[in-house]
């Protein structure tokens, strides 16, 4: 029988299930965002239709194209913006996503902050962490973190987490973990972290959201 991607939404959520289970530790079941980048709305429907909540997109205009109907009808609908973010897109973006994981500059913040005010909307955020010192990679420095995080409350932001993508090694698990760790000294309450290939590892390491694409939807282009 051909899964349908509603099959294997509730196959991960068995999955994340057995990890609880068996680790007292995990008191709460992170939540899915279900990243849809690539597909079409059809593809995504079943899914809205299931009742999930989450879905995550990585560029505006895609976003746009795909979700001002569909939000206009479901408004209970909860759209993340998971790439990376150009401030000459800002204000689109404020206006058709509900949280935003990629903040990554004081320049953003401070895009972020003006379109705010102007369309009077708040968006939950999570700031990008460079958590493998990558140089070609977009994220806070781990040694910054505190100093932006505290420049983000001055604009009155509404941090709620913190957001990784790991390098591609087999030690994500380590990465998941310092995040954690990260999360609780800023005193944060939200961790977007764990894909397709890892959520099980972040789900150990308490994330909250995880964003998973090509376990759903299948391999994109
Ligand atoms: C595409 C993407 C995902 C989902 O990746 P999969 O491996 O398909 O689950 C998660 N996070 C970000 C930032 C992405 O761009």
């Amino acid at each position: 029988m051909h899964k349908t991607v509603v099959d294997n939404l509730i196959d991960i959520k068995k999955e994340i299930q057995l990890k609880i289970n068996k680790d007292n530790n995990l008191l709460l079941t992170p939540k899915i965002i279900a990243v849809s980048k690539t597909f079409p709305i059809s593809d995504i429907l079943p899914l809205i239709n299931f009742g999930h909540l989450h879905f995550g997109e990585n560029k505006v205009q895609e976003a746009l194209d795909k979700w001002l109907d569909i939000k206009m009808n479901f408004n209970h609908i909860n759209l993340h913006m998971i790439g990376r973010l150009q401030t000459n897109k800002v204000r689109h973006a404020v206006k058709i996503f509900d949280y935003i994981h990629s903040l990554d500059s004081e320049k953003l913040a401070k895009k972020i902050a003006d379109e705010q005010i102007k369309l009077n909307k708040r968006i939950k955020i999570f700031i990008q962490i460079n958590i493998g010192n990558e140089q070609q990679k977009t994220g806070v420095d781990k040694n910054n973190v505190l100093d932006f995080y505290k420049y983000c409350k001055s604009l009155n932001l509404d941090i709620i987490g913190i957001m990784c993508i790991p390098p591609k090694t087999m030690e994500n698990k380590n990465y998941f973990c310092e995040m954690n760790k990260m999360k609780e000294k800023l005193n944060l309450t939200e961790l977007s972290m764990g894909m397709s290939e890892d959520f099980l590892d972040a789900t150990e390491n308490q994330s909250t959201f995880l964003r998973i694409g090509s376990k759903i939807f299948g391999k994109r282009d």
